[in-house]
């Protein structure tokens, strides 16, 4: 790893994916140890904010009666339903008042994992001339690895900052930075 890769350039970005009460311990959908990555957070927004690097944050913002809630025949329990406590950022997490928010998982008739479906903020990004996307957050395993393969997809260079993300399951994770390494993505190990 180069460390020149570490460092913020003029065509880069910074996406904190849903970092939300509910995905860390104590919320109604916890990732282990989910609330570690917010003091790492901080720090990268706060690089990202000297640097003038834009700063995107993406929440989970699901309608009451979403259908990738158990009840309505999903797979998770109740999370990050529109508005609720639970749905909040993290309170630790210091969210610029530069950043711009990414609102997802809004629809009834389905569930948006990654920030860039249907969302059209891979076009913006390309309108803004962004190339190369720094991604951290939660879960790696799920919303992280659909947003990183996305982003490939829609042909950003994608860097994970791996310190700054936690698994559902650490099997999940392994095959989540397997899967992302496979596509294309680098793999920081900070
Ligand atoms: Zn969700």
């Amino acid at each position: 790893m180069n460390t020149k890769d570490r460092q913020f350039g003029k065509e880069d970005m910074l996406l904190v994916v849903d970092v939300q009460k509910d995905f860390c311990p104590g919320g109604t959908l916890p990732i282990e140890r989910g609330d570690e990555v917010v003091p790492l957070i901080n720090r990268w927004m706060r690089s990202a904010l000297d640097a003038g690097v834009p700063i995107y944050l993406s929440r989970d913002w699901h309608p009451r009666h979403h259908l990738s809630f158990k009840k309505n025949g999903g797979q998770w329990p109740p999370h990050c339903v529109q508005d609720s406590d639970g749905a909040r950022f993290h309170a630790a997490l210091e969210v610029p008042i530069e950043a711009e928010i990414v609102t997802k998982g809004t629809r009834f008739d389905q569930d948006q994992n990654s920030v860039f479906d249907q969302t059209g903020l891979a076009c913006w990004l390309h309108k803004l001339g962004i190339k190369r996307i720094f991604v951290c957050g939660l879960a790696l395993d799920v919303c992280v690895l659909a947003s990183v393969l996305d982003g490939l997809e829609a042909e950003f260079e994608i860097l994970v900052i791996k310190g700054a993300t936690r698994p559902i399951t650490p099997e999940g994770g392994r095959n989540a930075l397997e899967k992302m390494r496979e596509a294309g993505a680098v793999v920081l190990e900070v």
